[in-house]
């Protein structure tokens, strides 16, 4: 970097003076060519990774809750991506890093909960799978003042361990929590724990989050929560093309999202 750390973190903290100042400013929606679009634009545009009408590929996940319900007991995906990304556990909470954790519905969907009257108790009690949404208009990627986190063309939002400075505007700007802070080493998180030694350890003061195992994609598996559940609960594949699996799950079940509201078009579905 040109200009060394503490004088980018003077500079940034500036920025975030403006950017706080205008909620729009942070968040950027209205700005946004398309945003407003729909699906179809939606579809011509990947946060700026890709032309207009370019997009072949955009990657999604539909959660069953129903199912994920009738085996409470069952972490099997959480520990999956624990062990496939080295993902530190500490006792406090206010260190905890999440990927993939596990949120009572009225937590997890804020303002459906709040305005829908007599829901169903077992809608009410369930607990629901949450993580990086790789929203399409993500605004934590607007917001990153050093380009550590991008789409991909595939529409992940990805992150760079290596160019995050810390700023933590990211997780102010994700209306959705999915973003985790290194307050402390995450290497003594994961003390006497067995590591995946493919994939890195990393730092402190960096932020991390899902990354929709774009590793284990690029090696042709499948993403390491989908493929440890016993009971096919996670589905995902290209929403842009008809004949995927992720199509054919969405086509046949009622599906929301996190607060689809907000426009900034979540990849994860639910099925409730
Ligand atoms: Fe960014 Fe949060 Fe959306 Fe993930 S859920 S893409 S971290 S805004």
């Amino acid at each position: 970097m040109g200009v060394d750390r503490r004088k980018f973190l003077k500079i940034a903290g500036v920025s975030s003076i403006f950017a706080l100042g205008g909620g729009a400013g942070l968040l950027g929606f209205e700005t946004r060519a398309g945003a407003s679009g729909g699906e179809g634009g939606e579809a011509a545009e990947s946060g700026g990774a890709k032309a207009a009408g370019a997009q072949t590929e955009r990657l999604g996940i539909v959660i069953d809750v129903r199912k994920c319900n009738e085996h409470p007991e069952c972490n099997k995906c959480i520990e999956a991506c624990d062990f496939a990304h080295n993902i530190p556990r500490f006792p406090d909470r206010q260190h905890e890093i999440k990927w993939i954790w596990k949120e009572d519905y009225e937590h997890a969907f804020t303002d459906i909960s709040t305005l829908q009257k007599y829901t169903p108790e077992e809608v009410e009690k369930a607990k629901v799978l949450l993580l990086c949404n790789h929203c399409h208009h993500a605004p934590c990627v607007r917001v990153c003042p050093t380009k550590a986190t991008y789409k991909l063309p595939n529409g992940i939002t990805a992150q760079d361990y290596h160019r995050c400075i810390g700023c933590r505007f990211c997780m102010a700007a994700c209306p959705y929590g999915a973003r985790s802070f290194n307050w402390l080493n995450p290497r003594l998180g994961l003390r006497g724990r067995k590591l995946n030694p493919r994939f890195p350890t990393r730092m402190r003061g960096v932020v991390e989050k899902c990354n929709f195992c774009v590793e284990r994609l690029a090696e042709g598996k499948g993403i390491a929560c989908a493929e440890a559940c016993p009971y096919g609960v996670i589905k995902w594949g290209n929403l842009l093309d008809p004949n995927s699996e992720i199509r054919k799950v969405l086509a046949k079940n009622y599906t929301i999202r996190r607060k689809p509201e907000l426009g900034t078009s979540p990849s994860v579905f639910y099925i409730i």
